[in-house]
């Protein structure tokens, strides 16, 4: 607050309006004004100044409001774009820029304490549905830099680059592929790429080791499972057909990242390479799920992708083998069983001048972004070229016996369901993202498994009685999930706040848990309570998050005012 003071100088009398300002927790006072000699008129001018004073904060205070709104009324969309995503999970703590204090670093990212409970639910769940739920897959987990002359033998260390190229237009740098060259205008403005500044662009991240001796960070996981094949396969005495999974980070010097975490330098990879003698069949069902098919053909013919059964498209010739029909519906389930809108899924053949120097057929799955149809996954057939190439530059043998036809053989990857974290990340937040008109919040409807918080235990009111057996829920659950106590705040913003996190359940302790023993659970996506017995609280817990049982049959159905 402003106040007036006058001073005395050599019998003259000046005013002065000055200002105590707390500075680093000290009281300081500051001169903000000379006012003059004659008491009135500073009296006068002091109002003045303060009225504007106040004015400018108002209005300071009232920008900041719009600027913030803003961005929540943005965010209040449903279709909301993947840079309205970005500042969601920047804001609710899932992903930040990295080293956002120091203005970001472009192809980095960082979790926040949610972020990274989503993403190792995610990893979680890929590797139980991918690993050890079956017998013929098992894991491993490679080193992220490795022997240089891994990536002599992958190729990569030849030709895995981009090229870097220029828009004469617009200026602005992109990257394409080789075989694009020539083919494709910028994407930005429809200009020409400018040939002369046109250049490729090694995509390994180069690093020194030890003194004088280099190698590259990897730029995928595949390479360790095929040096490793050998050792893995007698070690958990594999059989053919079987398949070797690894989770990890993987590095790619892309010219410009962009998207939030669609497009990026650090990422991580779940990925499993499947081995096959190539002339056995495929012993597994394809089942009966259907998704939006776009093959080579119907892109030729500028037709429109048809939906039809994965065991159909086989029949019909348009998917090559039935291994591809097998794990590219494996691959789609796994995203629909955690809760993916498989509405928004399609697969896409390769055209033959996309393919991989290695590949014989490739399918990407791919998923509706608010960008458009774009890879979660490619599956490629490598044939033996990557085991042959190591057999090579090693001069190791890496066949391995065949019992079935009592022969040594190089096993061909017939298939690799393999993708980014990242991007498994993105499909499950936008399809969860939902905004709730009535509540007036965001829900973010994630699948029970995949939610970084399963429930939040509160009072109903902040009282000794109702925190007592709070906490004793609480530290009873947390043993199982990862579980929070919150009693700060209203119990409506209570439930608004973990609406916004993906929790999917609130657990409230009022006044009949005192009486018999009972507590409330809150459905976040219905917003109905149920009220049960605090003794079978774990059980029921247990079932609801590995969807096991229906909600509202869970317990008894009771009406609230509080939604
Ligand atoms: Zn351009």
């Amino acid at each position: 607050m402003a106040f007036i003071v006058k001073k005395n100088i050599n019998g003259n009398e000046y005013y002065y309006l000055n200002e105590n300002k707390r500075i680093d927790g000290k009281v300081k006072t500051k001169t903000i004004a000379y006012l003059g000699k004659i008491k009135k008129e500073a009296e006068k001018k002091a109002r003045e100044i303060i009225k504007k004073m106040t004015n400018d904060k108002k209005e300071m205070n009232k920008k900041k409001k719009v600027e913030d709104n803003f961005g929540m009324r943005k965010l209040m969309n449903k279709n909301i774009s993947i840079n309205d995503m970005a500042i969601f999970c920047k804001r609710k703590g899932f992903v930040y820029p990295s080293a956002e204090i120091y203005g970001g670093f472009a192809g980095f990212f960082d979790y926040g304490p949610f972020g990274v409970e989503l993403k190792n639910n995610l990893k979680k769940n890929w590797w139980d549905f991918h690993v050890r739920q079956r017998e013929d897959i098992v894991g491993i987990d490679g080193s992220i830099m490795t022997n240089p002359e891994v990536w002599k033998a992958s190729g990569h260390e030849e030709s895995f680059s981009d090229l870097f190229v220029v828009c004469k237009k617009c200026k602005k740098v992109n990257k394409i592929d080789k075989s694009e060259l020539g083919k494709v205008k910028c994407e930005f403005c429809g200009g020409d790429y400018d040939e002369n500044k046109t250049k490729e662009f090694k995509l390994m991240f180069k690093t020194t080791v030890g003194e004088d001796n280099y190698t590259y960070l990897r730029p995928e996981t595949a390479q360790l499972i095929f040096i490793n094949f050998k050792f893995v396969q007698e070690n958990a005495r594999m059989k053919l057909p079987f398949g070797i999974a690894q989770v990890g980070k993987s590095f790619r010097n892309e010219i410009a990242p962009r998207d939030f975490l669609f497009r990026l330098r650090e990422f991580e990879q779940m990925e499993i390479e499947y081995f096959v003698n190539p002339k056995e069949k495929c012993p597994y069902k394809i089942g009966n799920s259907k998704i939006l098919v776009y093959s080579e053909n119907m892109q030729n013919k500028k037709k429109e992708p048809e939906k039809m059964k994965f065991k159909d498209a086989l029949k019909n010739g348009i998917i090559k083998t039935d291994w591809h029909a097998y794990w590219l519906e494996q691959e789609f389930l796994w995203f629909v069983n955690l809760g993916a809108n498989s509405e928004k899924f399609r697969i896409r053949q390769h055209v033959s001048d996309e393919k991989s120097h290695y590949a014989v057929d490739t399918w990407d799955l791919e998923y509706k972004f608010p960008f458009g149809w774009k890879e979660l996954q490619g599956m490629a057939n490598r044939g033996d070229f990557d085991l042959k190439q190591h057999m090579k530059y090693s001069k190791k043998d890496l066949s391995i016996f065949d019992e079935k036809i009592k022969k040594k053989i190089v096993p061909h990857v017939v298939c690799e369901p393999s993708q980014g974290v990242e991007r498994a990340l993105l499909v499950f937040l936008f399809d969860a993202y939902t905004y709730n008109k009535k509540r007036d919040n965001i829900i973010l409807n994630l699948h029970p498994k995949l939610a970084p918080i399963k429930a939040a235990i509160f009072p109903i009111v902040k009282r000794k009685g109702f925190e007592k057996i709070s906490e004793s829920i609480f530290n009873d659950l947390k043993k199982d999930w990862n579980v929070v106590y919150d009693k700060s705040g209203s119990i409506g913003r209570r439930y608004a706040r973990n609406d916004e996190i993906g929790t999917p359940y609130c657990i409230t302790v009022d006044d009949d848990s005192l009486k018999n023993e009972t507590i409330t659970i809150r459905d976040r996506n219905t917003a109905k309570q149920i009220r049960i017995k605090i003794s079978q609280l774990k059980e029921i817990f247990k079932r609801l998050i590995n969807n096991e049982i229906e909600f509202e049959k869970a317990g008894k159905l009771i009406v609230t005012r509080i939604k």
